[in-house]
């Protein structure tokens, strides 16, 4: 016998979500060769799909095979030389992370930091150096609800490729490819793309293909040998068995997102954002990044000082099935991550966390 979850939780943690319907149902279609043409016809879909949500003509726009750090690996074994300089901006568990990927492909990582909480100032991060080969960004710092500025960093980027972790900004909030002149971008499918965990999107310009590593320390994530696979039309090539199931589920979410309209699930995740954030504050919370950089589908509050967080969180789990993200690094035990993502972000879910918040804290 083995024990599975069979109750629903309302997933308001910093992911994963929960999936969209259309995304669940997906997951249990009969399962197909990798090869069959069916299939890859499902695959030429999604990576359209990807192009649309992503906003890019990027030919090189596919589903990683592997959650969205694949994606960040991908992004910087594919484009990093060793010896090169590149600049990352850090105000996050997610920027410091870049830094140990950057530096393990032999980059000379060059950080800008910012205090957790706030955003980088573009300014800072463009004069960081005179000639970077690579800037790389983080959109949406999941560790602590900041959004940072893309299109100004994109605007005085130079001759640098310009690379940028969409992994909780894509499809929740604006992320605009080739408007901000972002080279190379990688998202995951647990966040605002609503679906299971498990794939990471990724999109690359030409102009980064063109400065491609040769033969990546990566054989797995070598994007040139992928291309080939995911999107190779007449020269598509085995490279390795694609997650079917998986694809048939971005598929459906991404169809889920595309028939609601883009700008439309922007702006329910903004509306979630928005009544999440004045109801925790009518409840006393006082929330953790600055204002006009908060993200609205991932908020970030201080505990109240008097209340034993985690006790409190494992009663909204277990009590409400309500799940709710504790922070991370400095703000461990002392920030919660409250996510409102993909299927998730619905008014009904927020109005049920203050309901219970308010139940369960006695206010
Ligand atoms: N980048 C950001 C901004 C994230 O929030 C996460 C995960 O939460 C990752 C990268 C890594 O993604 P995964 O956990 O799917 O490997």
């Amino acid at each position: 016998m083995h024990v599975v979850p069979t109750t629903d939780r309302v997933l308001m943690g910093p992911g994963p979500c929960n999936p969209y319907p259309e995304a669940v149902a997906a997951l249990g279609r009969p399962m197909l060769g990798h090869l069959d043409p069916e299939f890859l016809a499902v695959l030429d879909e999604t990576c359209a799909r990807l192009r649309t949500v992503f906003r890019t003509g990027n030919e090189l726009t596919l589903p990683i095979s592997g959650t969205g750090s694949a994606g960040m690996e991908a992004a910087f074994v594919n484009v990093v030389h060793p010896g090169d300089v590149v600049v990352i901006g850090v105000n996050g568990v997610f920027g410091e992370r870049m830094c140990d990927v950057a530096s393990r492909c032999g980059a000379e990582v060059v950080r800008v930091d910012a205090p957790w909480g706030e955003p980088l100032e573009p300014e800072a991060v463009l004069a960081a150096h005179p000639s970077p080969a690579v800037i790389a960004l983080v959109h949406a710092e999941t560790s602590t609800g900041v959004r940072n500025e893309i299109a100004a960093v994109g605007a005085g980027k130079g001759d640098a490729l310009l690379l940028v972790d969409c992994v909780t900004s894509l499809a929740g909030i604006e992320v605009d490819i080739d408007g901000w002149g972002i080279d190379i971008a990688y998202a995951a499918t647990q966040k605002c793309l609503g679906v299971a965990p498990g794939l990471a999107p990724l999109t690359m310009s030409d102009r980064a293909r063109e400065r491609r590593v040769e033969r990546p320390q990566s054989w797995y994530l070598d994007l040139g040998m992928i291309g080939k696979y995911t999107t190779g039309g007449q020269a598509r090539t085995y490279h390795h068995t694609a997650p079917i199931s998986m694809v048939l589920s971005l598929h459906a979410g991404l169809g889920a997102v595309l028939d609601e309209g883009l700008e439309e699930a922007w702006a329910r995740h903004q509306a979630c954002g928005e009544a999440l954030q004045a109801g925790l504050e009518k409840l006393g919370f006082r929330l953790f990044a600055r204002e006009g950089n908060r993200l609205p589908q991932l908020t970030s509050v201080w505990v109240p000082d008097g209340i034993d967080e985690a006790a409190v969180r494992r009663t909204l789990l277990v009590d409400y099935g309500i799940e709710v993200g504790g922070g991370l690094g400095p703000v461990a035990g002392k920030v919660w991550r409250v996510g409102c993502m993909g299927h998730t972000a619905r008014t009904r879910n927020v109005t049920l966390l203050l309901g219970a918040l308010e139940e369960v804290l006695g206010r």
